[in-house]
């Protein structure tokens, strides 16, 4: 063996796929029992509905080196992806347009017209000097729109108030001055033609790489465990950060969520496959309907799957899903960082390995940077 991945997420996948083109011999563990870290997607069994099991995933993005990387192991569909939300009952689309703003105020202004109607509402805080979310949120779009779609969603997936929150977290809130509402501004868009599975097992279906599930690299009883493979072989680990040094400076914060999954005797629920609830009224986040994202397929007509999103703060035992990022956890990650830079022969990468919130796409360059600039040439 010349490199061991230590999860085989879009991360460690890029990096095995990469070093094994390279010739080398690769193993990838990965304690859950399946491949494909959080993009993972399956049939659900009783209409075979693709879902994914650890929320929706979006794939989208500018960088034309992933863009052609992505197309090497699957293709993509056309599917763009557009986000309502229901705030007192009634649906407007996001993210917040010419559309959302007529409709919220019963009018029918004209782009320059809605302009100037949210530049008076957004005058009682300067964006610069917003101290905490709340101000910055005002700040963009005015108070009204803010506390219909922003406050209590926001607090809903943070359990914290937005006047305690930093303003960092929204530092661009698009505003559209057209009726445009597509979710991303990337150049590409789609969703993977034969699902996230079959793109994930394309990656690693390579006879220099061989994949070892229910692999848990801090168990002792199997072979390729932390203490066992220190300075034997070179690895790449993209599990948590802080789990790595054994917690030696503390507990990073993150949030998980939790997720209701149902099928339901109706042939479409919501008719759209994500709707965002925006009241404090509601408990969940949002409603995701699968079918949705692959209008394409053939899929029953008089069923369909939906699941309910929930969200709170992390314990050990829970998965993490977004890095929380309090000023104790930048501090601490810096801690972390000045480890992980004298820990030879081991390299941090992915989400949990670097405690950063990455989009598949940020996922994957980064591992072709790595693989670039740290290990090609060296193993
Ligand atoms: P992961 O996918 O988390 O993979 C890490 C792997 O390491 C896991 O399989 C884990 O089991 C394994 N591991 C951890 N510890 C150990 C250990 N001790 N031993 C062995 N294995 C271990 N991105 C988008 O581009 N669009 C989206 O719409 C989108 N939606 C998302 C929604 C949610 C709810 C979440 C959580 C993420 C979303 N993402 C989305 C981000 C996407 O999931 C990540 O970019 C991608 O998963 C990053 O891959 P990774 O390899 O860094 O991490
Ligand atoms: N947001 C909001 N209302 C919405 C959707 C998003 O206030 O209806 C805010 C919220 O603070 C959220 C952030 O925008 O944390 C990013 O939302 P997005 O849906 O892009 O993120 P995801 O949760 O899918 O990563």
């Amino acid at each position: 063996m010349d490199l061991l991945v230590v999860g085989s997420g879009f991360f460690g996948l890029t990096i095995a796929e990469r070093a094994a083109s390279a010739g080398k011999k690769v193993v990838v563990i990965d304690r859950r029992n399946h491949i494909g870290g959080n993009a993972y997607s399956e049939a659900e069994p009783e209409t075979g509905i693709e879902v994914h099991r650890y929320g929706a995933h979006l794939f989208h993005t500018s960088n034309e080196t992933v863009w052609e990387y992505a197309n090497r192991f699957t293709e993509f569909t056309s599917y763009v992806h557009k986000v309502y939300s229901n705030f007192k009952g009634e649906v407007y689309p996001l993210p917040i347009n010419l559309g959302t703003i007529n409709q919220f105020f019963r009018s029918a202004y004209s782009p320059d017209e809605a302009r100037a109607l949210i530049a008076e509402q957004a005058g009682e805080f300067d964006t610069k000097s917003a101290q905490n979310l709340e101000e910055k949120g005002i700040s963009l779009i005015g108070r009204p729109l803010y506390e219909a779609f922003i406050r209590d969603y926001t607090s809903k997936q943070w359990q914290t108030p937005t006047t305690e929150l930093p303003a960092e977290i929204i530092s661009r809130l698009p505003v559209r001055y057209t009726y445009d509402n597509r979710y991303f501004n990337d150049t590409h868009e789609g969703l993977p033609v034969n699902g996230y599975t079959a793109w994930l097992e394309k990656m690693a279906d390579h006879p220099n790489i061989e994949v070892r599930l229910n692999t848990d690299f801090f168990d002792e009883s199997q072979p390729l465990n932390k203490a066992a493979v220190a300075g034997k072989v070179p690895v790449v680990y993209t599990g948590p950060v802080d789990r790595y040094f054994d917690y030696a400076e503390g507990e990073l914060g993150w949030r998980t969520l939790d997720f209701e999954q149902q099928v339901l005797p109706v042939g479409d629920f919501q008719g759209t496959s994500v709707m965002n609830y925006a009241g404090e009224d509601v408990p969940y986040t949002r409603i995701h309907e699968f079918r949705h994202f692959h209008p394409e397929r053939d899929y029953p007509t008089d069923k369909t799957v939906i699941m309910h999103e929930y969200s709170r703060f992390a314990k050990r035992e829970d998965e993490p899903y977004y890095p929380v990022n309090t000023p104790e956890d930048r501090e601490r990650l810096l801690k972390y960082r000045a480890l992980t830079e004298q820990e030879s022969g081991v390299l941090f990468g992915g989400r949990l390995g670097t405690y950063q919130y990455l989009d598949m796409h940020m996922a994957i360059g980064s591992a072709l940077s790595m693989w670039n600039n740290k290990l090609e040439g060296t193993l």
